[in-house]
């Protein structure tokens, strides 16, 4: 009834204006997609489950053929009630004030295919100017992107890698972690969870124009495909990479299990952010799209953990054992 009497309307008077309000209005409520960039079928890897991902924990052999590294790319402070849900039994005490964090690049170097990175880290752009002409003023402002010290650019990472950089893994598509993406070359694939594209959402609307620029001139985006039977991705089809779908924080996040010459290792993603977080099971705050989903996915994640403690857990954005600690403190 409404769209009927506002095109009645334009008949008689203004069509212009309120042409444009509508479309504003119809914009609002549908929201918009994450990023308009290309997306592919990934067709590496072979489908999978979680529960082999875990089962092969249990092999004597503990230590596996890739060599890992998780490097620091940067530190940042945000707000706790994005990083954790306050409103959580277990976090109702936490005060809301911005919170230190860190953005992690990791590398995996395997014996038979090469080096890869899981994020991105922070582009020599971003990183020398403090500042990037992909980011729109309003997200570098809403990010605290003033907030962030950058330790070693992206450029500066790939100069040190031991081989030629065979591909990207993304824990999932939100802005810190594909900040680094201007730095990596246009040709190299960069895999992704499904859903994390096209997710809509009003937020997005703000945001769309920033993804759009930090993949300008990459390949199209190799979206991972799971469907009920398959939940993960055995990625080089040896047992030593596993991709794990992890719904609820985007609804492309996943985490990684990994066989390393040192023994197993999780990478959460943003599954989980906090030291805190992890500790207590509080799944993240309003940086997450669906709370329930999120929430299941971390108890998937602890339960993993807690079965085979010898797993070398990497969180989002802090380091297990972390504890709260507001941005300034000395502690
Ligand atoms: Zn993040």
């Amino acid at each position: 009834m409404r769209l009927r009497s506002a095109y009645g309307d334009l008949n008689h008077g203004e069509p212009t204006m309120k042409l444009s309000i509508l479309f504003i209005l119809m914009s609002l409520s549908a929201g918009c997609a994450f990023s308009s960039h290309r997306r592919i079928e990934a067709k590496m890897g072979t489908p999978a489950t979680i529960a082999a991902a875990q089962a092969s924990l249990a092999s004597k052999e503990l230590s596996g053929p890739i060599e890992f590294e998780r490097i620091v790319a940067a530190s940042w402070a945000v707000d706790r009630s994005g990083l954790l849900n306050l409103k959580h039994p277990k976090a109702k005490h936490v005060k809301d004030t911005l919170e230190s964090i860190e953005i992690y690049t990791y590398r995996i170097t395997h014996s038979r295919y090469g080096t890869f990175l899981i994020d991105t880290g922070i582009s020599e752009e971003l990183a020398s100017d403090g500042d990037s002409d992909a980011i729109g003023w309003m997200v570098a402002k809403s990010m605290n992107i003033d907030k962030l010290n950058t330790h070693i650019s992206t450029k500066k990472i790939l100069e040190t890698l031991p081989g030629p950089l065979q591909g990207v893994f993304l824990t999932h598509l939100h802005l810190d972690h594909i900040l680094g993406m201007p730095d990596i070359g246009n040709r190299v694939p960069v895999y992704i969870g499904p859903g994390d594209i096209s997710h809509s959402a009003f937020l997005h609307l703000f945001v769309q124009g920033t993804a759009d620029r930090l993949l300008a001139g990459k390949a199209a985006l190799r979206e991972w495909k799971f469907d009920k039977e398959h939940d993960a991705i055995d990625v080089f089809g040896d047992g030593s990479l596993w991709v794990l779908h992890m719904p609820g924080h985007s609804p492309g996040s996943v985490a990684f299990l990994i066989r390393s010459k040192d023994g197993p290792v999780l990478i959460t993603g943003d599954t989980c952010h906090t030291g805190f977080g992890w500790a207590n099971g509080v799944e993240p705050g309003s940086y997450t799209a669906d709370h329930k989903r999120n929430r299941e996915s971390l108890r998937i994640l602890r339960n993993m953990v807690s079965e085979h403690p010898e797993i070398q857990v990497h969180l989002g954005h802090q380091r297990v054992g972390q504890k709260l600690s507001s941005y300034g403190d000395k502690s």
